[in-house]
């Protein structure tokens, strides 16, 4: 069984690697011939949007996925007019835009932060008069990772920041006052089978995750399913799916989604029963799903940002797991992750201590 990934960044190379012991092989299309995921996949090295290499990558794979969602719609339905492509356009065109996102999410009872549009200076002007500030202005395309967002405050000179986001069409959104961030990761079979994994708490500095911890019995479970499954069904979603959430406290309110696997559901590899990667390539193929259960009392992720501390180190640790990507150092950089698993945690806090001091000696 082949399948084709389009990018081939860490999500790629941890699909592909899922896809081993099932007698699945990926094949990537990424414009770097040096991607993190070749070395675990077959490549059609070529630009997303050069005709010629979406045409050798569709001609080799029956099914596709793709790993980031910023790729140009027009060369996914290039792919998908020759075979099948899994999550739908539809869902890759929705994420895509905030807006559109945001609109999404409203249509369907979704709570989200009070928003509006902005094309202009003089939009801009008047979205913050309506929505106030603290606020956040944010391009409504190609944003990740915190980039392409300005906090306003009352004294933000607002042409500045216009002229910082390059007159692109943005959003201003109110600024939520959060006790959590949480992410819920949901997988969708082709036959409408859909699981959910425990809720994530994950923390971000600089607008780049840290941390994430799946959560078992969090009391907001319920409620953030009831919004993923919303999304699955009205999709016709087919693959994982992460929502990520503000908890105000009081309810949810939904920050984005992403049409894809996702770096808050990592831990899923040696803390689920299923991983994401292995249910995503599941779904795409049209095989049942696997259990999204914990398979211990703890779990937590860090991320390695910049560097990767000494494989010694980490792997001195009970419990703790090393995925290192293969990709060259660099400051911002998500270059590999660590997972610790225990049996409660209590007994993972010195471990999961000792792991977030060594990736933050790294964060150069
Ligand atoms: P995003 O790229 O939209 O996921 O934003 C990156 C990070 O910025 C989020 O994980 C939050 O920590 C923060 N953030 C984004 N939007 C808001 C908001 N409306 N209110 C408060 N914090 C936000």
């Amino acid at each position: 069984m082949k399948v084709g990934v389009l990018g081939g960044g860490q999500l790629a190379r941890m699909l592909a690697l899922a896809g081993h012991p099932l007698g699945v092989s990926c094949v990537i299309l990424d414009p770097a011939w040096d991607a993190c995921a070749n070395m675990v996949a077959g490549q059609v090295v070529g630009a997303y949007d050069n005709s010629a290499a979406l045409d050798d990558f569709a001609h080799l794979v029956p099914v596709a996925t793709y790993e980031f969602e910023n790729l140009p719609v027009e060369s996914v339905a290039r792919v998908a007019d020759q075979k099948r492509v899994y999550p739908s356009i539809d869902a890759l065109a929705a994420a895509q835009d905030r807006l559109h996102e945001k609109t999404l999410f409203r249509e369907l009872s979704i709570d989200t932060p009070a928003y509006v549009a902005v094309d202009s200076l003089a939009d801009l002007e008047k979205a913050v008069t309506e929505i106030g500030v603290p606020s956040i202005l944010k391009t409504r395309r190609l944003g990740y990772d915190g980039k392409g967002q300005f906090v306003l405050q009352p004294d933000t000179n607002l042409e500045e920041v216009w002229r910082a986001t390059g007159g692109v069409p943005c959003i201003v959104e109110a600024f939520v006052p959060f006790v959590r961030e949480i992410s819920i990761l949901a997988v969708r079979a082709q036959n409408g089978d859909c699981r959910f994994y425990p809720v994530t708490e994950n923390t971000h500095t600089d607008g780049i995750l840290r941390l994430s911890i799946p959560q078992s019995d969090d009391p907001k479970q319920a409620q953030a399913e009831r919004s993923a499954r919303r999304l699955l069904d009205r999709l016709h979603y087919v693959g994982v799916l992460a929502l990520e959430l503000f908890d105000t406290g009081d309810g949810l309110v939904a920050n984005e989604m992403a049409p894809r696997v996702h770096n808050s559901g990592h831990w899923t590899i040696e803390g689920a029963v299923t991983s994401q990667f292995e249910n995503h390539l599941r779904a795409v193929l049209g095989l049942p799903l696997g259990s999204c259960e914990l398979v211990h009392g703890a779990v937590a992720m860090v991320n390695c940002i910049g560097k990767v501390p000494e494989a010694e180190s980490v792997l001195g640790i009970t419990g703790a797991h090393l995925h290192v990507y293969g990709k060259a150092s660099r400051p911002g950089r998500k270059v590999g992750h660590m997972t610790i698993c225990g049996p409660d945690a209590a007994t993972i806090a010195h471990s999961l201590a000792e792991l977030q001091a060594m990736a933050s000696d790294c964060d150069v």
